[in-house]
């Protein structure tokens, strides 16, 4: 789940393009020139490259976090330094006696009923995000995911996927391997809002891992008392530390914390990708 479009620009593209055909449908041609240029004014969504000459693509016109001081999606945020992972690290961990399987490579049964396919041993991302049936507060992650190769998707669609924890809190995959998106959009980023601290990704059509420490959010009545926390090693690297996750994740736009349950379903993100899954566990840690 994203808030407003998603977590990469075809999303924004196709709202876009629909304001149009919407548009070119009910209007004359030049009136709907003409509110198609304000449309798109109105919408922004101006893509702007790194002022390093660097090829990073991203957005100035969005707001400043006040975190870090950089804007939303900003191209002209540092790229953290690309770190060539081990051979085969931390893949094939087995799960321990107290994790929960969520995917061992033979049904989806841990899984809310989706078009997602099980292809080879792996569970592959078609349309709509994938909930899991049983929900999770804090929790200890192992998975494996990997990108297509070739890639597949416009540019800023490489591998577009994502862990959603308590399906609101995005940790990013991304063919970062092959493509330079914003930093806080790349593989390993809390989406939107903080990148990883180093490039770990392999190449497309590599099994890669996730193994993470989420800390779920606390609040009392109404209010925040505690925002997630978020540790992650990907690909045996450790890219996030004890993270501060500042609120929902959210495409262009800073989304504020909103109380819900304790616990809420671990989601995957379908983004247009056929970015696949394997050997999933998940320890709960409340
Ligand atoms: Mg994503």
């Amino acid at each position: 789940m994203n808030v407003l479009f998603g977590s990469s620009l075809p999303k924004a593209y196709e709202a876009k393009k629909g304001a149009w055909t919407v548009m070119w449908g009910s209007h004359g041609k030049w009136g709907s020139l003409l509110l198609g240029v304000l449309v798109g004014q109105s919408q922004g969504a101006e893509l702007v490259k790194s002022k390093d000459g660097s090829g990073v693509v991203g957005y100035k016109d969005t707001p400043v976090m006040p975190w870090c001081g950089f804007h939303v999606h900003d191209p002209d945020r540092p790229l953290p330094p690309t770190v060539t992972p081990a051979k085969e690290a931390f893949e094939g961990a087995q799960a321990p006696s107290d994790a929960i399987v969520l995917f061992d490579g033979k049904d989806l049964d841990q899984w809310e009923r989706s078009s997602w396919k099980l292809v080879d041993g792996a569970m592959e991302a078609t349309a709509g995000d994938l909930a899991s049936k049983e929900a999770f507060g804090s929790c200890q992650l192992h998975l494996e995911f990997r990108v297509p190769d070739p890639p597949v998707g416009r540019q800023m669609n490489r591998g577009n996927s994502g862990v959603f924890f308590m399906s609101l809190y995005e940790l990013q995959i991304f063919d970062s391997y092959t493509e330079k998106i914003y930093p806080d959009g790349q593989c390993a980023a809390v989406y939107g809002e903080t990148p990883p601290s180093a490039n770990a990704c392999r190449k497309p059509g590599k099994w890669q891992t996730y193994d993470v420490v989420f800390e779920a959010p606390v609040f009392e009545k109404v209010e925040l008392r505690t925002p997630a926390y978020i540790t992650v090693i990907h690909n045996g690297i450790l890219v996030q530390h004890h993270t501060e996750i500042h609120g929902p994740c959210a495409y262009r736009t800073i989304a504020p914390y909103k109380t819900h349950a304790e616990k809420m379903p671990l989601s995957l993100q379908a983004h247009g990708n056929p970015v696949q899954f394997r050997n999933i566990w998940i320890r709960g840690l409340d």
